[in-house]
């Protein structure tokens, strides 16, 4: 079988050529069962990724990626997945092989081992037809270059040597090494329940160690965290109305804002307020309706760490709050489900993901053409584009922790309408330097005044507002650019 099975596979390789029979004579009587193939002329290893959120390729077709997509995160769990390709020519036949990973890591060389049946070449969205090895969350435990290898051996082919069984890579028998960033820290939620008391209700979102769990998974799994911790304070009275189309969405925030300011937290906390204004999600949201709103901040916007999230429970709120304090971490919208403020930077015209996600939370993997935690398309996962920028913000924020302004200064906070005008003020207390985007505000009375206010926009609401020093003494009217100018009493509460 295996002569006349050698025989043909000749002829059809001549066939477009001048085929020669005396070269077919030439080849005739080669058993290949009596000459085994080399390992590494059957299969070789294509691809080499770390998973730890979204797929991050370390090697691809034989060499070392110069760039990573995404940082590899130090203290936090993920897998290496390895991919290998069957060569076409290759009789290959199901079966085991084993494979190593070598790690060279500081303490000492780790070797995670695993041994899987390849039946052919790899596919990215069947886990199982590559090799997988478990990072724990302390391998990789801070900035550091982390010299490996990886070896396939085929258990059939050992007694014959290295040479037969085993493909690595680095294919010339050095190390690659994995470029390991440092942690980006833990994110930091408080969550405010804020109790409704508008329709005389009094309720309370549930904040019970369910709905927290569920929520530190979401944050868990699409943030580049070492840990994500959430405490809860006591409810907070809300007199107004909340409702779905957005009426009482911006007052509520400013409410949570300044009670992050009144308990002065230090820099790096989220503040993040809950509330149900109605008795069901049914009953809230009919068909389209507001989930959630943050201000987008600036790295050292400390005092706006804040947003206000729908508390049903469940998927929703996990996801919602996931995207708010994705808004707090400076994040604009991914182009999906047409949002307004979208990021013109984002690199998929789609808002997909770009890349395979990975859920650490029940180790699966996450199709690439999942949506971006910051569209408004499901299904949502994140791209490595947010990912990277997420751990950016992380670790500026956990590294840049500001100190306290004392005593605290008053300002002012103008809120402004969808067409940019001042419809209210109120006197609020920073905490700490103000740093967003820089607007120029201008005080008219006895004297004109001009100061640098900051400006934060809302991300599901037209407009936004401004803090700025307060006015001066005699202060009748404030302007803000391209404005006209309003009248202070219209605008003071
Ligand atoms: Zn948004």
């Amino acid at each position: 079988m295996a002569f006349r099975n050698l025989r043909l596979w000749i002829c059809v390789a001549c066939a477009c050529s001048s085929s020669n029979p005396v070269e077919i004579a030439h080849d005739a009587g080669v058993d290949a069962q009596s000459a085994p193939l080399a390992l590494g002329d059957q299969l070789s290893l294509s691809e080499i990724a770390i998973y730890q959120g979204v797929k991050i390729e370390v090697m691809t077709a034989g060499s070392g990626v110069a760039a990573y997509n995404a940082p590899i995160v130090a203290r936090r769990a993920g897998i290496v997945r390895a991919f290998v390709q069957v060569s076409k020519s290759s009789r290959w036949k199901s079966h085991k092989l084993d494979a190593e990973l070598h790690l060279l890591l500081a303490s000492g060389e780790q070797v995670l081992t695993q041994t899987i049946w390849v039946a052919s070449t790899s596919d990215a969205d069947a886990i199982d037809s590559t090799f997988v090895f478990s990072l724990a969350a302390e391998t990789f435990v801070g900035k550091q270059l982390v010299p490996y290898y990886l070896v396939v051996r085929d258990p059939k082919l050992t007694p014959l040597g290295d040479a037969m069984a085993i493909v690595r890579y680095p294919a010339d028998g050095s190390n690659d090494t994995l470029r390991v960033d440092t942690s980006p820290g833990t994110v930091t939620l408080h969550v405010v329940p804020v109790q409704y008391d508008f329709d005389g209700s009094h309720r309370v979102p549930n904040t019970d160690m369910n709905t927290l769990a569920g929520i530190r998974q979401e944050m868990m799994d699409l943030y580049p965290a070492r840990d994500v911790t959430i405490d809860v304070g006591p409810p907070m009275p809300w007199p107004d109305a909340i409702d779905p189309g957005g009426n009482g969405w911006d007052t509520v925030l400013q409410g949570i804002l300044d009670k992050r300011s009144k308990d002065a937290p230090t820099s790096e906390v989220y503040y993040v307020g809950m509330f149900v204004p109605r008795q069901s999600f049914g009953a809230y949201c009919n068909q389209s309706c507001i989930l959630g709103l943050a201000p987008v901040a600036g790295p050292m916007d400390a005092d706006q760490r804040g947003a206000a999230v729908i508390g049903f429970g469940g998927f929703t709120t996990q996801e919602t709050i996931a995207h708010e304090v994705g808004h707090n971490m400076g994040r604009w919208h991914s182009p999906c489900g047409g949002p307004a403020n979208i990021d013109p930077k984002f690199p998929y015209a789609d808002g997909t993901d770009g890349v395979q996600g990975f859920r650490l939370s029940d180790q699966s993997l996450v199709p690439d053409y999942a949506a971006d935690v910051m569209s408004y398309c499901p299904p949502e996962w994140v791209s490595d584009y947010t990912y990277k920028a997420f751990a950016a913000r992380m670790s500026y924020v956990n590294t840049h922790i500001q100190a306290r302004v004392t005593p605290s200064v008053h300002f002012t906070r103008i809120s402004l309408d969808a067409s940019g005008a001042p419809v209210s003020s109120r006197e609020v207390i920073q905490n700490h330097a103000l740093v967003g985007e820089a607007i120029s505000v201008t005080y008219e009375g006895a004297k004109v005044v001009s100061q640098e206010g900051h400006y934060f926009r809302y991300d599901h609401l037209p407009g936004g507002y401004v803090v700025a020093p307060l006015p001066p003494m005699g202060t009748t009217h404030l302007r803000v650019p391209s404005l006209s100018p309003v009248r202070l009493s219209l605008i003071s509460e």
